[in-house]
């Protein structure tokens, strides 16, 4: 397919969250290929692996894929977005937005990356109301803290959340 519109939602995904199912979701009906590239954001400090992270995201896009699998890759980049950009072949660069907060942020990056490539499109999807308020860093923090986040993200991403703060947990008592 040589004239497929290829998009690319990048991300920490450190875990994936309802709220980045929900913009993958959109994003699928927007481009003919999405590529989720999982960030390594080293410096970022990521409580999984960016295995684990790239392990969680396959796990669940297979469960949106119903059979319709070449339309979505889970690929981690460790260099530039813009440089992952062009070796997937991409035009497209997807972000969501939630509250205002997002909005500073989003607005500079994509303005940096239009001057670097004119020629890639940053798209901005919004979330339905109920993910809005979802990040992965809370959802981390509320973890640690041993509240519920299972509303929060799929079920197998909350078991290996439970999994990974109980292990940390044990580790610092010892
Ligand atoms: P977070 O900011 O939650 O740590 P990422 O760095 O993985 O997440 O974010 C990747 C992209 O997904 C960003 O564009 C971010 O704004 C978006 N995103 C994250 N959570 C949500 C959400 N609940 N609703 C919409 N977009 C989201």
């Amino acid at each position: 397919m040589s004239n497929a519109r290829v998009g690319v939602y990048p991300g920490t995904f450190d875990p994936v969250t309802n709220g980045h199912m929900d913009i993958i979701d959109r994003a699928t009906r927007i481009v003919d290929q999405l590529v989720i590239g999982v960030a390594v954001n080293a410096g970022k400090g990521p409580l999984f692996s960016l295995d684990e992270r790239v392990e969680m995201l396959e796990e669940e896009v297979s469960r949106l894929r119903n059979g319709d699998g070449s339309r979505i890759r889970v690929r981690p980049f460790s260099n530039l977005l813009m440089h992952f950009v062009e070796e997937v072949g991409a035009t497209i660069i997807l972000r969501g937005l939630r509250a205002v907060s997002d909005f500073e942020y989003e607005f500079q990056m994509a303005g940096m990356n239009r001057k670097l490539y004119p020629d890639v499109e940053t798209v901005f999807l919004t979330p339905a109301d109920e993910y809005m308020f979802i990040s992965a860093t809370m959802v981390r923090e509320i973890a640690r803290l041993g509240g519920d986040v299972s509303k929060f993200v799929q079920p197998g991403v909350y078991d290996r959340l439970c999994l990974k703060i109980n292990k940390q947990q044990n580790v610092t008592r010892k």
